[in-house]
Parts: C-alpha cells; sequence; structure tokens
C-alpha cells in the first residue's frame, strides 16, 4: 500500500479553466502540486474524462449538451441561457465539458481505486465542484465530481458519509442525494445569510425516508477557527458513529481561511489540518479505511490554498506537518504571489498566533455557533449518542484505543433469526450481569456497531441508567433505557422526583411489528414510577435505523403511538426544534411528586 493517500493530477487538471480574470484559477496548481511534492506526495493518477453514461448518473441528457455545445461553440447564443452557463460565476469556454468532465473522472477513477481495495485513501485537489446541480452549473462548478463519486459507491450499494468542509454550503451534492438515504451529508459554511449560495439552514435535512440524513451547520461570519473546529468535533464523530458508513468522502475547500477575498469565517489553515486529521481518524474508525478527499474553493491561490492541499493529505499519510514551508518552494512562488496580490507568503505550514486577528473574529458570532451545534445536535445525533457524550458514557471523536473497525459495519453478525413457532422474547428488567452476558442484535439503537451499542448500554447502567430488555436466548433483541440525562438531572440522594430521559428505545428488524416496543416501554414505565422518576422523551428525525429507514412521517407516528400507549402524554417539540423539524414530538410522564426539569430538552 502507498505511503500516502493516491494523489489525483494531471496534465488535464489545468484544463478546467474559466480564464484569466476568474477565482477559480488552474495557477493554484503550480504552487499547489509543488508543494504536495516537497510534503512527499506524487501524483499517481492522472484524471481522463468520465464518459456521458457516468455522468447521467447524476446529470441529466439535456444538461450534458448543453454543456457540449458550450463547449465546443462558447459564443453560440443558441444555447439555452437555464444551464447556469454564461457571463458571471460559470462563463462559458472551448472545451469545458472534456474539462468538466476530467475532474469528474478523476474522482469517479479514485473512487474506484478505493473499492478495488488498491488504496485506503485518495485525493484530488482539484476535485470537489459541489455546487453543481443536475440540470445547471453554479458557482464554478460544472459536472458534480463528489456526488457522481457517490454515486459510484452507492452502485455497490455502500453507505457513505460526506463531509463539506468549504465555506460555501454543499449544494449540489446535498441535492443530488437529498432523497437516498445511504447518503449522508454533512456541510459546515458560512450562512446562507451572506453567502452564495444561499441554503444550507438547519431544516434542509432530508425527506420520506432520508429525513435525518442531510445536515446544515451554518455559522456566521467571522466566528473563526476555534468555534468552527468545535463544531465540526461536536457534530460529524456522532453521526458518523450513528451512520455507520461504508466510506467516506471529504471536500477541503480553503476558503473559510481569513485571507481568503471571497469569504468571512476568518478560519486558519491549523484548524483545517486538524479537521482533515478528524476525516481520517473517522474513515479507519468507522469506514475501514476508505476516504476519498477532495479539494473545493480557495482564492488564495499562493497564501493558503497551497498549505490547505498539503495538510489535507498529511492526514491521509498519517504525518505531522513540517513546521517551516521549504525556504526553496517559497522562493520560487513569492514574486508570482505579489503579482497577483496575494503576498507576502507565510514561513509556516500553520498559522501562528494572531492570525486571525482580534479584529476579525466575533465573539457573538462564536456565540450563535454553540447554539446552531446545539439545536443540530438535538435534532439530528440520536439522543443515547448525545446523553452517551454528556455523561462520559462514550466519546465519539478520536478514540484510538477503540477495537478495529469490522470490515463492514452493516450486515456482519448473524441476526436474531425469528423461527416460527418460536416463543416471545422474554420482556425484563436487565442488569448489569445481563448486559455482559446477552449479545445485542445488530439494528436494535444507535450507534450503527452493535458492539459499541453493547458498551455505551454497559457504561450507562453501571451510572444508574434503567434498562428493560426484550431477550431471546443468548440474544438481546430490544432495548428500552431511561437515564439522568446530565449530571444536573439528577436529584440527590435516592434520585426520586426527578425527570429521566428515555435514552435509547428500539427492537432488531426481524422483531418489529409485534408489540415488543410498547411492552418494552411500559414496562420502562411501571419501573421509573416505582423509583418514583418520571420520563420524558423526545423524537426527532435523528432517530432513524440508519440501515433501512421509514418515511418519516411513518416514524413519527409510531413513536406516538408507542409513547400514548405506554402511558406517557405526547405533545410538541419545543419550538426551536419544531421550527426545523415539523414531524418532531416530545412526551413525558410525571408521576405525583415529580419535578419537570425547566429546560427540556437538556443538551451538551
Ligand atoms: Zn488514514
Amino acid at each position: 500500500m502507498a505511503d500516502g493517500p493516491l494523489l489525483v493530477y494531471g496534465p488535464k487538471s489545468l484544463t478546467y479553466d474559466f480564464g484569466p480574470r476568474h477565482p477559480l484559477s488552474p495557477r493554484r496548481f503550480g504552487p499547489g502540486i509543488e508543494l504536495l511534492r516537497a510534503v512527499g506526495a506524487e501524483p499517481g493518477l492522472a484524471p481522463e474524462p468520465a464518459t456521458d453514461a457516468e455522468l447521467e448518473w447524476l446529470h441529466s441528457r439535456d444538461y450534458i449538451a448543453a454543456v457540449r455545445r458550450f463547449s465546443s461553440d462558447p459564443d453560440d447564443p443558441g444555447a439555452p441561457a437555464t444551464a447556469g452557463i454564461g457571463p458571471g460565476d460559470d462563463p462559458a469556454f472551448a472545451g469545458m465539458h472534456e474539462a468538466a468532465a476530467t475532474v469528474a473522472g478523476g474522482s469517479i477513477r479514485a473512487m474506484e481505486a478505493i473499492l478495488r481495495g488498491d488504496v485506503e485513501h485518495a485525493y484530488q485537489p482539484g476535485g470537489g465542484l459541489h455546487h453543481a446541480m443536475r440540470s445547471r452549473a453554479s458557482g464554478f462548478c460544472i459536472y458534480n465530481d463528489v456526488a457522481l463519486a457517490i454515486a459510484r459507491a452507492r452502485r455497490d450499494f455502500l453507505r457513505v458519509l460526506y463531509i463539506d468542509l468549504d465555506v460555501h454550503h454543499g449544494d449540489g451534492v446535498q441535492a443530488l442525494h437529498y432523497d437516498d438515504p445511504g447518503v449522508m451529508t454533512i456541510s459546515f459554511h458560512e450562512s446562507g445569510r451572506s453567502l452564495f449560495p444561499g441554503t444550507g439552514f438547519v431544516a434542509e435535512m432530508g425527506e420520506g425516508i432520508a429525513a435525518g440524513t442531510s445536515v446544515n451547520v451554518a455559522l456566521e461570519p467571522m466566528c473563526g477557527p476555534d468555534s468552527w473546529l468545535a463544531a465540526v468535533r461536536a457534530v460529524v464523530p456522532p453521526l458518523a458513529a450513528a451512520f455507520g458508513p461504508h466510506i467516506i468522502v471529504s471536500q477541503h475547500g480553503s476558503d473559510g481561511h481569513v485571507w481568503d477575498p471571497l469569504a468571512h469565517l476568518s478560519l486558519t489553515t491549523t484548524a483545517m489540518g486538524e479537521a482533515a486529521r478528524l476525516v481520517d481518524r473517522l474513515a479507519h474508525r468507522y469506514a475501514g479505511g476508505r476516504w476519498l478527499a477532495t479539494g473545493g474553493g480557495g482564492y488564495s491561490v499562493y497564501r493558503v490554498v497551497p498549505r490547505v492541499w498539503a495538510l489535507t493529505w498529511l492526514a491521509g499519510a498519517h504525518l505531522e506537518a513540517p513546521r517551516l514551508l521549504p525556504a526553496e518552494w517559497r522562493a520560487r512562488w513569492e514574486a508570482d504571489a505579489a503579482r497577483w496580490d496575494d503576498g507576502p507568503l507565510p514561513v509556516a505550514f500553520e498559522d501562528t498566533a494572531g492570525v486571525p486577528s482580534e479584529r476579525s473574529t466575533s465573539p457573538d458570532a462564536a456565540e450563535r455557533a454553540k447554539t446552531t451545534v446545539s439545536l443540530v445536535r438535538n435534532v439530528l445525533v440520536p439522543a443515547l449518542l448525545r446523553v452517551a457524550e454528556s455523561r462520559g458514557w462514550r466519546q465519539f471523536d478520536g478514540d484510538v484505543t477503540d477495537p478495529p473497525p469490522s470490515a463492514t459495519p452493516a450486515g456482519e453478525a448473524p441476526p436474531a433469526r425469528r423461527v416460527e413457532g418460536q416463543a416471545e422474547p422474554s420482556v425484563r428488567l436487565l442488569t448489569a450481569a445481563d448486559l455482559e452476558a446477552l449479545v445485542l442484535a445488530p439494528r436494535v439503537i444507535a450507534p450503527a456497531d452493535p458492539k459499541v451499542a453493547a458498551e455505551i448500554l454497559r457504561a450507562a447502567v453501571r451510572d444508574g441508567a434503567v434498562a428493560v430488555g426484550a431477550v431471546v436466548g443468548e440474544w438481546l433483541v430490544g432495548i428500552a433505557m431511561a437515564a439522568p440525562a446530565s449530571a444536573s438531572s439528577v436529584d440527590g440522594a435516592g434520585g426520586a422526583g426527578a425527570v429521566d430521559q428515555l435514552v435509547a428505545l428500539g427492537v432488531a428488524p426481524e422483531w418489529r411489528r409485534r408489540g415488543v416496543a410498547t411492552a418494552m416501554l411500559r414496562a420502562l414505565v411501571t419501573e421509573q414510577d416505582r423509583r418514583g422518576r418520571g420520563m420524558a422523551a423526545l423524537h426527532t428525525a435523528g432517530e432513524r435505523d440508519p440501515d433501512d429507514p421509514l418515511p418519516r412521517a411513518v416514524r413519527r407516528e409510531v413513536a406516538e403511538r408507542l409513547a400514548s400507549r405506554s402511558g406517557l402524554t405526547v405533545s410538541a417539540a419545543p419550538p426551536e426544534i419544531s421550527a426545523v423539524d415539523p414531524d418532531a414530538r416530545a412526551a413525558i410522564r410525571v408521576p405525583s411528586g415529580t419535578r419537570v426539569p425547566p429546560e427540556f430538552p437538556p443538551e451538551i
């Protein structure tokens, strides 16, 4: 296996060129590829155009025909204006079809190298054209190479986690996979209120069976590197654990940097490099190492783009970045940088103290980032994973002591088969010893890996959680669990009189629709009543079976029916949650003498 990610770059990469005055310039390949070579990367895959059949996985035939017309005659006034091509962001240029198809071909071929097992990681710095839509060019993007690479993996029925770190919302990738529950897109970006393309708010969370697989973290201008990185760390790891991807695809646009001329998040290369290392860790932890990285935006061609490209590759090579940029590299590009008004060149890979300055970061924006992250987690991260982190049962970021990941997270363990004539599962309270002895079946509760789910359950019960299980032989085929959601919700001695949170409720697929969940929830309610403690539940789009999710409305109906049959009172979810997830519901049971928590749901 190669020493670092397969680097996708070749002569044809330079042909994606909207002209000398366009911000997305092939000039970036000169200093970018040279700095990559300086840290040990060598191009290993020269992109060639994707075929029309491949482009048609996601783009319409009419659109491809329109791009071809502009490509052979850029001044043709007869081509339809609706294709998004014309003066402005996406001007026509001779050969634009072949150039754009080449970027797509690079990402598709890189994906195939990963799927074949030739390499673990691949990286196309010229890729990441995440705004292109099915029938429309947008935001410097003609064909959506990242979305096509994802489509290639989907043809092998793999679940794909897509992480978009570009300063602009990854709207094209989101739109092209919006109704596919097998693709989770997570985008961190400057808010659409201040920046192109104007979308990417929390309420865009996928639809139907895919509800909960489109995740958007919109940040305000000047939020700064600390709150950006904190958002990435708070959102991506638990969602990766819940989703159980077979492969990770990421977009590492460097345009969030404080020196970038087009946007305003005030980030640093240090934060971007750290985020790339996080993605690498998650690929190894959850996806058998399978990771396709792409570049993206980045318009500080000399000061920022080359450093972020190098840091992204180094993350996949599992190497520390050198502290200083090579002197020869700086000498070679200093004059070009000055000529293009992008100097002086920095001396180090990571940004040193004072970058960004206090004037370019805003405490208000950092505060609002926390609120947004909290909302995203409450709505899209399963409750068990949120509470596992807040109670210290499990941390999902960079737990390098974890056992090695299973080769394929889903489907490798034998499910608890229902044999005709076999007795119903026995529903009973579980002790810590039960949880040691029983084997948790796949797809009962989050996270996707049942071994990790079982570890979380054991830690929870040691911490005072109450668990009811549905047991068949040695298998645990159902779980209902209540726990104090945070330290502040644990009442004094004895713990009576408080309201716990329903943190997990699920049944293995073979045992669903048989009343098992209702029986477990009733048993849990009885036990909570006996202990004099209440129970609250929050049903959101984040509570889903990643393998075979039900339509959103059906999930909500099932949750409502279960809660009301088990003695909980169903109500609307808190307004900030209902505003983004209209199907969200709250449910509560308050035994006499129980104190309702002032804030619900509790958060990180
Ligand atoms: Zn790696």
